[in-house]
């Protein structure tokens, strides 16, 4: 896809990611190549090094997000690899403290041999030289899981660059539609693509973009070495999901905005955040450097037994953990140990028609 003008809009860009040439006998859509060993003498030698699914993939997502892509066999297997990649003996690591838990729990727990200090910093802080002193990567995540705050990508990124760190961002929630990291100063942009860029519920994988060549190099490298790879047919899942992201993203959004107009002065709902509502407060950082806004809303009922009261009474909205999906699910996120109220919803927005899911929502909360 590279060398096509970057002005088309995201349904089209979406529709033709990461296709293939157009000629006799090429199927229309790609198609998974599940193959181990390939005849030897061109690209492919041995699935765990290279495989032209992933290729395709690859190219798709990397023209979407502005760089090079790196796919992994999960959003984790991507974060992991990114860290272990960037992340020497002893060094300052900078990491979200309201971000996805087990980023924090993998440096932690599995990296505690690399003697790494690690500074855990919320997305919504004052960001200083001071945040980011002595960093050998900052981890960003915005907007940040589950709270929904943001942070300026460009200001943090001049900070962390002016203290010689490299910048990641955790662009799951947006997507590569809807935030673009690497345009905005980031080095690296990380994903669960679990999430809305595959969008079925049917699917685990993840990807890391960059521009830097030596270091694309080395994810390449770590990833052929670690084995962290994923497999054709889930990268082919991922690839038919990518095409619709634009049309699902719009209703998505659609749906949060008319739940959160429905739920803004609801008796029973406080701490009501998305960040594309002009009254969130993460809307103007957001609006700035997002280019469109999903349909994951977070609010907070009175105690755990009004959540499960809720996903009980609701017949639209499944109570499952993931979010980004064509079904609208909720998570109650206290549950996995997130340091926020026991009655904190995370509720994603699925493809449902707005009426009858805000309707559904509003009978569930009678
Ligand atoms: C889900 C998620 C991950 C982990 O991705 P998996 O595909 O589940 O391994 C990482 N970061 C964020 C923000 C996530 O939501």
């Amino acid at each position: 896809m590279s060398g096509r003008p970057d002005t088309r809009g995201d349904g089209t860009r979406c529709v033709h990611a990461g296709s293939a040439v157009a000629g006799p006998d090429v199927p229309l859509a790609p198609q998974p190549v599940l193959a181990a060993p390939f005849h030897l003498g061109g690209e492919d030698f041995y699935g765990r090094a290279s495989n032209p699914t992933w290729r395709a993939l690859e190219s798709a997502i990397g023209w979407l997000d502005g760089g090079e892509c790196v796919v992994y066999s999960s959003g984790m297997a991507a974060v992991s690899a990114l860290l272990r990649t960037v992340l020497g003996a002893g060094d300052v690591v900078v990491l979200p403290s309201d971000g996805y838990y087990l980023a924090r729990s993998y440096v932690r727990d599995h990296m505690a041999a690399h003697g790494l200090e690690v500074r855990e910093v919320p997305t919504a802080a004052r960001w200083t030289g001071e945040t980011v002193r002595g960093a050998r990567l900052v981890l960003l995540e915005t907007p940040s899981n589950p709270g929904l705050d943001v942070c300026d990508i460009t200001a943090v990124a001049d900070l962390a660059h002016a203290a010689g760190a490299l910048v990641a961002v955790d662009n799951t929630t947006a997507t590569p539609i809807g935030q673009r990291p690497l345009e905005l100063g980031a080095d690296l942009t990380v994903a669960s693509d679990t999430k809305a860029l595959s969008g079925h519920s049917d699917v685990v994988l993840g990807h890391v973009s960059a521009r830097d060549p030596e270091l694309l190099a080395r994810l390449r490298a770590e990833r052929t070495a670690s084995g962290a790879v994923p497999g054709p047919f889930e990268t082919w899942l991922a690839h038919r999901g990518l095409g619709t992201l634009d049309l699902r993203l719009a209703r998505q959004a659609e749906n949060a905005a008319a739940l959160y107009q429905a739920l803004r002065d609801h008796p029973r709902v406080t701490g009501l955040r998305w960040p594309g509502a002009a009254a969130d407060p993460a809307h103007p950082v957001a609006r700035q450097q997002m280019r469109r806004f999903g349909g994951v809303v977070t609010f907070v009922l009175e105690s755990t037994e009004a959540v499960e009261e809720f996903l009980a009474r609701t017949t639209l909205v499944a109570s499952a953990t993931s979010f980004g999906g064509l079904h609208s699910t909720a998570d109650r996120r206290a549950r996995w140990g997130d340091a926020v109220p026991d009655g904190l919803v995370r509720f994603s927005c699925g493809c449902e028609d707005p009426r009858d899911l805000v309707a559904d929502v509003l009978a569930a909360l009678r």
